[in-house]
């Protein structure tokens, strides 16, 4: 048996994080991932995701270069060519996070991990002990149970795609479903997404979907809303999407973005008394304890916001909490900042105008602005930028923040520190702004 003082199973965002940062407390650290270092976001998520999405926006830029006075010769867009640099990229980032651990001192073990008890698990035939594991292996996406399923990809094979498919079909309403389809329209395929109900993002700020939607449209996307799938159907070359309502289109590629669901069925929960919800999502507290005494969980496989830096953050204080001395040490879940990467993109933090009002009524105020970015000034097309307040109370605490609109993916960091501090409407007032830009709207609300 080989003994160290941390396990972490996944070497993806959060798994790396905290073991880097256990080996840096002077933990000895095992590190085990059955796949690729880097997990989702480095090898089939937001890493390959923003490339192509920069790739879109590129497509813009072009489209618009015209209206700017330049002349450009009709370019195409090869795939292939961005898809080979993109993933030479991420194989020097699977490599940088190699030598990363390496240097840290933590032991990296290529197999897949599995608990004999909360104490031990077993992996590539070794069993491995230590008083703290901690489990961090994410997710994948999920395929539907409708009939005809497989012959539709999901995002991971979105990722594989040789070729851009030229009429696609994108099932779904969340971030994947919408940011691959203003990807893939953005570089010149015709798309259709396919919502079962009536609106994208419902989980979002109603009025940044309803924006994103009224330029996606503008765009040239087709929103099929309230049809569910009920069956794929391959025909040669084709696919078939079915749908209570009748045929909804036959496409080239139907892309499953349905949402995901958590790594957790092969670990062998039960030898640790680890509990896990209806959907294997593993139940943990504020400090990220599983049910068994020493066993901690952390990123996606939790179901809690499953982004990126939010499994970093955990497995860093987790880390701090068991190895640093920091025995307090934990995530705050509350106004965590996200960016939807949409045409155009989303950048949101803290309640939504109908949760807010719900839960303080008439205390709520909203603050709301709607303009055409001066970029668009010279261009054909004018797309819309929104901005919203959202505050609590007679003095004002800002409780929502949301921008969509060009750049709402950069402005939006800088305001979710402000309202993570705590600050009021008074405090925005208070500050010059910055001309012209966008994120100036955001101080000269009236
Ligand atoms: P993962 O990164 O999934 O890592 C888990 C690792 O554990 C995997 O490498 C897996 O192979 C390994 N593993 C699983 N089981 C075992 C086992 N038994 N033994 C050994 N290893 C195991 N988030 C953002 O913040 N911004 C974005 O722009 C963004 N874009 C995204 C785009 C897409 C298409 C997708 C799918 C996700 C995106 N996300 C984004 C979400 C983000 O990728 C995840 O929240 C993040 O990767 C979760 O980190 P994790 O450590 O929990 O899991
Ligand atoms: P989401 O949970 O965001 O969205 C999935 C949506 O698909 C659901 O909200 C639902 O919308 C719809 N849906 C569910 N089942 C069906 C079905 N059977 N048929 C049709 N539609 C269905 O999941 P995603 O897979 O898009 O993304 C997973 C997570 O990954 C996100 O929650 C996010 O945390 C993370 N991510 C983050 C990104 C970022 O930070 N930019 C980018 C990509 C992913 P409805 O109920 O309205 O029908």
């Amino acid at each position: 048996m080989k003994r160290y003082d941390f396990l972490v199973i996944g070497g993806g965002s959060g798994g790396i994080a905290a073991a880097r940062r256990a080996a840096g407390h002077g933990a000895r650290v095992a590190l085990f991932e059955n796949e690729k270092l880097g997990g989702t976001c480095v090898n089939v998520g937001c890493v390959p995701k923003k490339i192509f999405w920069n790739a879109s926006r590129i497509a813009e830029t072009l489209h618009d270069a015209g209206d700017y006075g330049f002349t450009v010769a009709g370019g195409s867009f090869d795939w292939r060519a961005l898809k080979t640099k993109r993933d030479a990229y991420i194989k020097r980032l699977n490599a940088i996070y190699r030598d990363g651990l390496d240097n840290s001192g933590v032991h990296t073990v290529t197999a897949s991990a599995a608990f004999r008890d909360a104490r031990t698990i077993t992996a590539g035939g070794e069993v491995y002990s230590a008083p703290h594991i901690l489990i961090a292996s994410g997710g994948r996406p999920l395929l539907p149970q409708v009939p005809g399923a497989e012959h539709g990809i999901t995002s991971d094979g979105f990722f594989a795609l040789e070729k851009m498919p030229r009429h696609v079909a994108v099932i779904g309403a969340g971030y994947i479903a919408t940011e691959f389809a203003g990807v893939l329209s953005g570089l010149g395929a015709e798309v259709t997404q396919v919502l079962r109900k009536e609106k994208i993002l419902r989980e979002f700020d109603h009025d940044l979907g309803a924006l994103v939607t009224a330029e996606m449209k503008n765009a040239g996307v087709t929103i099929a809303a309230q049809s569910q799938p009920t069956a794929l159907e391959k025909n040669g070359g084709k696919i078939k999407v079915h749908t209570a309502a009748g045929v909804l289109g036959e496409f080239d590629c139907v892309i499953w973005a349905v949402g995901r669901q958590p790594n957790s069925g092969g670990l062998q929960l039960q030898n640790a008394g680890i509990t896990a919800d209806r959907r294997g999502h593993i139940s943990v507290d504020k400090f990220q304890n599983t049910a068994a005494a020493g066993v901690c969980a952390v990123g996606d496989v939790t179901g809690r916001k499953p982004l990126t830096p939010v499994a970093i953050a955990a497995g860093r204080k987790l880390a701090d909490r068991v190895f640093g001395g920091e025995d307090g040490a934990h995530l705050d879940y509350a106004n965590i900042p996200t960016v939807v990467f949409s045409h155009p993109p989303i950048g949101t933090v803290g309640m939504n105008e109908n949760d807010a009002r719900a839960q303080f009524g008439a205390a709520v105020r909203v603050y709301q602005n709607q303009f055409t970015d001066l970029y668009f000034a010279p261009t054909g097309r004018k797309p819309r930028t929104m901005v919203k307040l959202i505050t609590r109370g007679a003095g004002e605490k800002i409780i929502g923040c949301h921008i969509a609109g060009h750049s709402a993916d950069e402005i939006i960091q800088g305001f979710a520190v402000a309202i993570k501090m705590g600050a009021r409407k008074s405090d925005l007032d208070n500050t010059v702004a910055i001309h012209p830009t966008a994120g100036e709207e955001l101080v000269t609300l009236r």
